[in-house]
């Protein structure tokens, strides 16, 4: 079967750290038999340069068409004055709902040899391995009615709604559950069942999803409860499923774990299992051009989308093993360079992964 993959390099660093996912697209391509149809399209503000619009139509067309897309990332100095519905990062807010990837997946890994790059100690977070499935289109976030009114009192009051239909709940549920069997088939959801009546269907829905699954094991956790347990035993998790806010909080907790933000992929899904991948980080205008961005998050980003999307799983094992046996050997870039280590560019790093597929 053809893949077919939209590359959208977008802006800033993007453009460096693409050029290295696709090495390895290309090697998997030429030496391991993964068969596919890269186009390449425009994002954010190179979207605005080129057809004055941050999700022009052009990406549009090629982004319904794709099977999977990779994204790297968006924004700079140079658009920051544009109107708002211009700027680059609607380019992406666009693309996500017209697309409607409503499950967003973070992953957070730390690889042994970076353990030291945590604030945390070494042994609570070495080899830590979770998925946070975070829910991206529903909840407080879009929840009506909502607004700043003015009481008789002359008060203002500010009001949002959190709110989660059945069918919303069950798709997110799912999913995760889909996650999970790619994994350690164990998933945790995670609400506040105990005051919020929202809570309560959410875990009502869950649980009954997982008559579908009786693979995988099922926990719940309240999400005080369980962001104490990502500090104090982040381990204990496989996959973690929650609603859009306390999803947003979560993640980034998880992620600040493992202490190197150029290492993280990220991706959202649609019902049917298409995705975007991105790294979490942005377009890094600051070292933008200097060849010095860490290309890993994307090229970890090229991995996930093999596994959750493209199927291909042992072609998403040969990628992780190889960034494992070249952080292993030492060779970093200067965003998780320790002493003793071996740095390098961009460039270069990308070039090791491929050595190490190669063998
Ligand atoms: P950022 O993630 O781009 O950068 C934060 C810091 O991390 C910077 O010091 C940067 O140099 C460093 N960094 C980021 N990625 C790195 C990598 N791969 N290797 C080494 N160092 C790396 O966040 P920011 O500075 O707040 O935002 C810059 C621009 O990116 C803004 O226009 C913002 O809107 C945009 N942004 C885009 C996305 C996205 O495309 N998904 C996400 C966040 C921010």
């Amino acid at each position: 079967m053809t893949h077919k993959i939209l590359v959208l390099p977008g802006d800033g660093i993007g453009i460096e750290i693409i050029a290295e996912a696709k090495k390895v697209l290309d090697c998997l391509v030429a030496d391991f038999g993964l068969s596919m149809e890269m186009e390449e399209g425009y994002i954010g503000g190179a979207g605005y340069d080129a057809e004055g619009s941050p999700y022009p139509e052009s990406t549009q067309v090629l982004a319904k068409d794709a099977d999977a897309i990779l994204l790297g990332a968006v924004g700079g100095y140079q658009y920051e004055e544009l109107p708002r519905e211009l700027r680059p990062e609607r380019g992406l807010l666009a693309i996500r709902s017209e697309l409607k990837l409503f499950s967003n997946l973070r992953p957070a890994l730390l690889y042994a040899e970076l353990a030291d790059a945590s604030t945390l100690k070494p042994e609570v977070v070495a080899n830590l391995d979770l998925m946070i499935v975070r829910e991206l289109t529903g909840g407080i976030y879009f929840g009506q009615p909502r607004g700043i009114e003015v009481l008789d009192s002359g008060e203002r009051r500010g009001y949002n709604t959190l709110e989660y239909t059945e069918s919303e709940i069950e798709r997110i549920a799912r999913s995760a559950y889909d996650i999970a069997m790619k994994r350690d088939k164990r998933l945790c959801s995670v609400d506040k069942a105990n005051v919020l009546e929202v809570s309560e269907l959410w875990r009502e829905i869950v649980t009954k999803v997982g008559a579908d699954y009786p693979e995988v094991e099922l926990s719940h956790m309240y999400v005080d409860n369980a962001a104490m347990q990502l500090i104090k035993d982040p381990k204990q998790f496989d996959v973690m499923v929650t609603k859009n806010m306390f999803g947003d909080i979560l993640s980034d907790a998880a992620a600040m774990l493992t202490g190197s933000i150029g290492m993280l992929p990220s991706a959202s899904l649609d019902a049917a299992g298409k995705g975007m991948y991105e790294p979490i980080h942005g377009s890094a205008p600051d070292i933008a051009g200097k060849d010095i961005a860490n290309p890993l998050a994307t090229i970890l980003s090229v991995s996930m989308m093999l596994r959750y999307t493209l199927n291909e799983i042992e072609l998403a094992d040969k990628i992780e093993n190889a960034v494992k046996a070249v952080l292993a050997k030492g060779i970093r870039t200067a965003d998780i360079y320790q002493e003793g280590t071996q740095q390098v560019g961009t460039a270069a790093m990308g070039d090791a992964v491929v050595a190490e597929l190669r063998g």
